[in-house]
């Protein structure tokens, strides 16, 4: 560790100690070259999983947040709370996977939207209508236009 006194690199720990809430381990390093002491502290990486927004900042990934949105597309369906929960899981589950730990929040509403279309196939479109926001309303017509066939069809049983 390069003193911060005199900026030589080498030295030695004469006192090593966990913090009082065990987060961190503290040192008391001595510098081989002007004596001089100095303190280091040794924290654990946090292995929170960040979400990139489409601005390009940056916020910690937020079950509830995810959560939220899945609520609203699936209001009055029948859909539990406990699917909806595996949805969120799922997703955090995919992000813990990758190695940098980040995912656009454009690759959330895709997993979501993934799930939930094997669900609720109106969930999906709802959810999917708000998460696109219409960008591809071609697209959004054609599922749409299937799903409410579909339904026309169970009707008609
Ligand atoms: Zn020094």
């Amino acid at each position: 560790m390069k003193c911060p006194h005199c900026g030589y690199k080498e030295d030695k720990v004469v006192d090593s100690r966990a913090t009082q809430e065990e987060s961190a381990i503290r040192r008391r390093r001595e510098c081989l070259k002007c004596g001089k002491r100095f303190t280091t502290y040794e924290y654990v990486e946090e292995v929170s999983l960040m979400v990139v927004k489409k601005d390009g900042r940056r916020e910690p990934f937020d079950r509830k947040k995810v959560l939220s949105g899945i609520l609203r597309a699936c209001e009055k369906r029948p859909i539990g709370m406990e699917k909806m929960e595996e949805i969120v899981t799922y997703v955090e589950r995919a992000i813990q996977k990758k190695s940098d730990r980040e995912v656009s929040a454009a690759k959330i509403g895709e997993l979501v939207m993934e799930r939930l279309k094997t669900l609720d196939d109106v969930a999906y479109v709802r959810f999917a209508s708000v998460y696109r926001q219409f960008k591809d309303v071609g697209q959004f017509m054609v599922e749409l236009k299937d799903i409410l066939s579909k339904e026309k069809r169970k009707g008609a049983r």
